[in-house]
């Protein structure tokens, strides 16, 4: 246990530029269920100043994302009894932020909750829902046949061509957006029109938070997004003979999430670089998974940096800039036991593992070095017990 004088002591810089910065995951680390978990409360006291103000900077990160950063933050505040800014959250959508070149691109959205808000705080001015769509093509949804049109309709609005599209997470009606989605992928974005089979390319599609599963209280697992996904690579396949192509994959363990989550920590430090990012979570698969692989991209970045070649992440390409100042030096993963993790199951290394974890990220292969964590810990007060202490000896 470390006294407050101690921790004072620990961070006791001349100025508030840090060399660490702290990522906590939410669900399972922080929260379980709505209930906050009492280790946090402690561990987040340790991390602020007098003033209520956090000493290190601190962002949290979690695949969750049928709601705005402010809603998260609000919510985060409220339960945490402390002050969390939008600018300290990253939900799995997040990094849409830093996609400019899609900004102004008419974008096809799916999900549930305030997408059309959600797509517009990201930066997004052109943006169709699924109802949206649905609406001017009443002829397309045929699934329900309570919700089929009773005579031809006429339209009065002519949609623009869209050019993207945009999977936020799991839709309510699956059946709608499964064949909406398609008929937008294989018409090129003009789903009045009939199928094109001579198409050659696939427009963009970008997908948010890959999980498969998720725990919630019901005895077994049940249905994520990356189910949804399952199922409309599935029809495409069958329909075109290819394989869905995505332009991008969010949401932890994907590096982007990390890259972006690593530029909100540097903006709390003055823009300085860190040393050391400690990443604390309750998943070997999300949390652990990509926080060593983002250090095994801060490592292999800066040994190609030093030999002159510039490394890209991939699916980053569209953000990295060749201003970007130099990256954190590494990233250490705490795993903490008050979640998904439980420390008396071993660890996984059937390959049908990483089929089902790594969903869509064809990149991304289960090797034992990256699900190990740097520091496994009791509750997430004992992280940043850990962080302050080797923080304290680095001084
Ligand atoms: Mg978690």
């Amino acid at each position: 246990m470390w006294s407050r004088g101690l921790l004072q002591q620990a961070v006791r810089h001349a100025s508030n530029i840090r060399q660490a910065g702290v990522l906590f995951d939410v669900d399972g680390v922080l929260l379980r269920g709505g209930t906050v978990i009492p280790a946090a409360q402690r561990a987040l006291r340790k991390l602020v100043d007098r003033n209520n103000k956090f000493m290190f900077p601190v962002v949290f990160v979690t695949n969750a994302g049928s709601c705005t950063r402010h809603h998260k933050a609000q919510q985060l505040s409220n339960k945490l009894d402390m002050q969390i800014r939008p600018e300290q959250v990253v939900l799995s959508h997040s990094p849409l932020h830093m996609m400019e070149s899609f900004h102004n691109k008419c974008v096809l959205v799916s999900g549930q909750g305030p997408v059309t808000q959600i797509a517009h705080t990201l930066g997004f001015q052109n943006v169709i829902t699924i109802e949206q769509l649905s609406e001017q093509h009443p002829l397309l949804d045929m699934v329900d046949h309570s919700r089929r049109p009773t005579h031809t309709p006429c339209s009065s609005q002519i949609l623009p061509q869209i050019q993207a599209i945009i999977l936020f997470g799991e839709p309510v009606r699956w059946e709608t957006n499964l064949q909406l989605i398609i008929d937008v992928l294989l018409t090129n974005g003009r789903p009045g029109c009939a199928y094109d089979t001579q198409l050659s390319a696939q427009m963009p599609v970008l997908a948010c938070n890959m999980d498969l599963l998720w725990m919630a209280d019901a005895p077994s697992p049940r249905f994520g997004h990356g189910m949804f996904l399952v199922c409309l690579e599935s029809v495409y396949k069958k329909l075109t003979g290819r394989e869905l192509e995505y332009e991008a994959v969010l949401g932890k363990p994907s590096l982007i999430t990390y890259q972006y989550a690593e530029q909100l920590l540097r903006q709390q430090n003055q823009n300085h670089k860190l040393s050391t990012i400690y990443a604390v979570g309750d998943n070997l698969m999300t949390d652990i998974y990509g926080a060593n692989l983002y250090n095994r991209y801060l490592a292999k970045h800066h040994t190609e940096t030093t030999g002159g070649n510039k490394l890209v992440a991939q699916g980053t390409q569209a953000i990295m800039t060749e201003e970007e100042p130099p990256l954190t030096a590494q990233c250490r993963s705490i795993l903490v036991c008050t979640g998904v993790y439980n420390p008396h199951s071993p660890l996984p290394g059937d390959q049908n593992i990483s089929e089902m974890v790594f969903h869509g990220q064809k990149h991304l292969k289960l090797e034992s070095a990256l699900v190990e964590p740097s520091h496994v810990v009791e509750d997430v007060e004992a992280a940043v017990d850990l962080m302050l202490q080797q923080e304290s000896s680095n001084t």
